[in-house]
């Protein structure tokens, strides 16, 4: 049997590992990687790393390669590859199924205000703040350009290339994050404002505990819709225990003494 996991995210890191940990025989694991990061860390298994070329190459791939069962593992604000993934899936035939971690829910004392795009969150931005702190990932930048009154300190995994706001501070580094650190984060530069997408998880999360102690406002972004009609699990145990249902049901290896029949 073979499963490609549409990956580069950590639930999609840890399905691999449980996978591997199985060690079932017949199993083959192939983690696609968009190829974003320049040192992604890398699950076990197989790796592939670029695009399919769109929903028919997907389809074409995992024809291709024989590919069995399809997990899309990719991380919420991946809309493009989720949508390709549930056409490529149904043209081809191959059972999909939905990885995708809860989003945030705000609690007492939080003050979000939700934006619909980064463009929204860049209207938003001049009302609630002057020194922001801006974590929505480097590729998202272009929408923040025209701020030029904003301070912003930009946290990604890579550089970010231009187009950035005028004045901008670049912290490289990736989570999981810390809520002492965070503190620190906020205090230090003295942010007034956080921006975020609705990524949800544990890793990121410190950062609304530490704007919420210190009273500040955050701007959320909402997830894109996904595909309708995908099974959806929100833990890399749950699509483990998906992949393993769908081994039990498929074909075994051919035992040996009915090889030569
Ligand atoms: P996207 O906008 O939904 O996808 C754009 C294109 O990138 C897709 O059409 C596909 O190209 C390619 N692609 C995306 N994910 C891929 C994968 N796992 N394997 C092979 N090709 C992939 O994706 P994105 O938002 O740029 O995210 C790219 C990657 O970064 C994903 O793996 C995602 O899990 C990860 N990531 C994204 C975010 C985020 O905020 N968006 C945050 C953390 C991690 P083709 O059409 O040529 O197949």
């Amino acid at each position: 049997m073979h499963v490609l996991i549409l990956g580069g995210t950590s639930e999609a890191r840890r399905l691999a590992e449980l996978l591997a940990a199985d060690a079932r025989p017949g199993l083959r694991v192939t983690n696609s990687l968009a190829g974003r990061v320049a040192a992604p860390r890398m699950p076990p298994g197989e790796v592939r790393v670029g695009g399919f070329g769109g929903s028919d190459g997907l389809a074409a791939w995992l024809g291709g390669h024989e590919v069995d069962a399809l997990i899309d593992a990719t991380h919420p604000f991946a809309g493009t590859m989720s949508l390709h993934a549930a056409k490529a899936a149904a043209s081809a035939r191959v059972p999909l199924l939905a990885l995708r971690r809860p989003g945030w829910t705000p609690v007492a004392g939080d003050s979000w205000h939700e934006a619909g795009s980064l463009a929204e969150a860049a209207e938003l931005l001049p009302s609630l703040g002057r020194r922001v702190f801006l974590t929505t990932g480097r590729m998202g930048l272009a929408a923040f350009t025209a701020l030029d009154d904003l301070w912003f300190l930009v946290r990604s995994v890579d550089a970010p290339g231009v187009p950035a706001p005028s004045r901008t501070e670049v912290l490289l580094d990736r989570g999981p994050f810390t809520l002492d650190g965070e503190r620190e984060l906020l205090r230090r530069h003295r942010i007034d404002v956080v921006v975020t997408k609705d990524s949800g998880g544990a890793a990121t999360a410190p950062k609304l505990t530490a704007a919420r102690e210190a009273g500040l406002p955050v701007v959320v972004v909402r997830r894109p819709p996904g595909p309708t009609g995908v099974p959806v699990v929100t833990t890399p145990e749950e699509a483990r225990d998906w992949v393993r249902e769908a081994a039990a049901l498929a074909p075994g290896p051919v035992p040996a003494e009915r090889q030569s029949e």
